[in-house]
């Protein structure tokens, strides 16, 4: 019965207008008394729903945070008040609230506690930077920075000795921009027992004098958690500062929704996000990934699991874990099928027999994975473990993701495909930078393979769901409208050289970018019941861009401006320009 007049309606609605189809909902609304009036409608925009049939529409109202309509000028009108907001968009476009589907917003302490290097662009610059720090932080117990680049220190990373010329008496510790490394002074050595005689970890590197085997101050990958404890951790009140200060940035940006890629237990980033959410002081919907280690395999999912019930509350989930299999390509860490050009690879961080176990049990337990995975050997092991889950315990919804994804075999494409992997992609990272690509990419693997990196359009063309990330503070700028620009165009701003573009043939459309920045972020995130798209019944999760992003040329994207968000039916960011 009900069934039939939905059917009626929508062919009422047919009739009624070729223009928009996204009606259904909207007419069975105008069938039925309108028991909640609208707290706020907006009208007159180019709303670009991203529902299933990717319709568009003209207005919305939202009721108690959640949208009660979709539809047009005329339609929206009987929701409509004394009391009712109205926002006229003249014709601005409309997007559901973006999603970052990969990113470390705790980190966002550091650009108020630490020494940014973020931008300094030679080895001169960092020190001279990391003086000006200390001088007019004379009473500091540590030193913590970040923002280098391994660029700068071509061959082998940076050395104690510089530091050592600033600061000898406290321990400095500065994390690379990939946050894979980090440089650290002869103190902070001392402090942390690391001799000649110290054997690298499992996964991780010191780095060395070749006639005398001393560190030289680079550790990277897990050798950087030997350095971890020695300086104390940001205070739960510092780090309350530093998320505050994400969630406006990301705000101003039209996002709503975030993925906390890395959480670990009991730390005082993570205590920070729940007192903040306790406080109801959190703007945004944060889902979130516990950290997994390689040598506890699957003994540590009933922990997890316990940390999971804990930790839900109403704007912070967990539904997922986070696993490392490699590292990165710039540091030679990243775990490839054939070597690196030096004929040096790196292996993937999990023992595949226990990343199989651990898989299976964390699969059971009803977590999704979401996967570090660069080189194409991680990528291959990740897939095998997933493959053994669904052997172990049939097939689920697992939705397990694999992020990064920088050198991947056609043939594992389809098997994500198969698998229903969610490929999290980093569409600010498409690009041939002069630094990354020719000092290192190139001559790491070799033209073939450093130009086929970064596939996104054979991934969608083979029916993978592509969620997109920023992975900040990796990606400094971690602004969507730029992630946009950047996938589809895959090259740097302003580039006007054709044989400065990634991979043209993986160009994906605008279309499929916004996509990936709200429903399957959403959808990877289990929250596609809320949020992700612009539908009745659906949080009012929006973002209002100044232009129609199909209408102005793929360049422009990046420079499009973001005039208001909304999470939940409140206002996070309203520009000054809209009235
Ligand atoms: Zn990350």
């Amino acid at each position: 019965m009900k069934l039939k007049k939905t059917l009626n309606v929508a062919l009422a609605s047919l009739l009624m207008s070729t223009l928009f189809s996204g009606f259904a909902q909207a007419q069975t609304n105008a069938t039925n008394p309108i028991s909640k009036k609208a707290d706020v409608i907006l009208q007159n925009g180019t709303v670009y729903t991203v529902n299933a049939k990717r319709d568009f529409a003209e207005a919305i109202a939202i009721s108690d945070g959640k949208i009660v309509y979709v539809g047009t000028n005329q339609g929206v009108k009987p929701y409509q008040n004394s009391k009712t907001k109205v926002v006229d968009l003249g014709g601005k476009m409309v997007l559901p609230g973006f999603i970052d589907s990969h990113s470390h917003v705790t980190a966002a302490v550091e650009t108020i506690f630490s020494v940014n290097l973020v931008g300094k662009e030679s080895r001169e610059d960092y020190l001279h930077t990391i003086k000006e720090f200390v001088q007019k932080n004379p009473n500091l117990k540590g030193l913590k920075g970040f923002g280098w680049e391994n660029p700068v220190f071509p061959g082998k990373g940076p050395k104690k000795e510089d530091l050592d010329q600033i600061v000898k008496d406290i321990p400095v510790v500065l994390t690379s921009g990939d946050h894979h490394s980090v440089w650290v002074n002869t103190k902070a050595l001392e402090l942390a027992g690391i001799t000649k005689d110290t054997k690298n970890p499992e996964g991780g590197v010191i780095e060395r004098d070749d006639v005398t085997g001393e560190p030289t101050g680079t550790l990277r990958e897990t050798a950087q958690d030997l350095v971890l404890g020695i300086i104390a951790d940001y205070s739960e009140e510092e780090y309350k500062e530093g998320i505050l200060a994400y969630e406006n940035m990301a705000a101003e940006k039209g996002i709503t929704s975030v993925h906390l890629a890395l959480a670990v237990p009991g730390s005082n980033a993570l205590k920070a996000l729940k007192a903040l959410e306790a406080e109801k002081k959190l703007h945004l919907k944060y889902r979130v990934s516990l950290a997994t280690d390689p040598a506890k395999g699957p003994s540590q999912v009933k922990s997890l699991v316990e940390e999971r019930a804990k930790l839900n509350g109403p704007d912070v989930q967990v539904n997922s874990v986070k696993v490392f299999m490699d590292g990165v390509i710039e540091g030679g860490t990243a775990a490839l099928i054939e070597p690196y050009m030096d004929k040096h690879n790196a292996k993937p961080q999990w023992d595949p027999q226990v990343f199989n176990e651990t898989a299976a049990a964390l699969d059971k337990a009803g977590f999704a994975m979401h996967v570090h995975s660069v080189g194409d050997a991680a990528t291959k092991e990740t897939l095998d473990g997933f493959e053994y889950a669904v052997e172990k315990n049939g097939k689920r919804d697992s939705r397990h993701q694999m992020t990064h994804l920088q050198i991947v075999q056609p043939s594992d494409i389809q098997r994500m495909e198969k698998l229903n992997v969610v490929a999290v992609t980093n569409p600010y990272w498409f690009i041939k930078s002069p630094g990354y690509y020719e000092n290192i990419e190139l001559p790491y693997l070799g033209e073939e393979r450093a130009s086929s990196e970064y596939p996104m359009k054979s991934l969608i063309n083979n029916g993978v769901k592509v969620a997109s990330a920023s992975d900040y503070p990796i990606t400094w700028e971690f602004d969507p409208l730029f992630g946009i620009q950047v996938g589809v165009t895959r090259e740097e701003f302003g580039n006007t050289d054709p044989k400065l573009v990634l991979g043209p043939e993986e160009k994906a459309s605008v279309a499929d970018l916004i996509a990936s920045f709200t429903i399957n972020g959403a959808y990877a995130s289990f929250s596609d019941k809320i949020t992700g798209s612009i539908e009745q019944g659906k949080e009012a999760d929006l973002v209002v861009i100044d232009k129609n992003l199909f209408k102005i040329p793929s360049t422009e994207i990046g420079s499009a401006k973001v005039l208001l968000t909304m999470e939940a039916g409140e206002e996070t960011f309203r520009d000054a320009t809209l009235k």
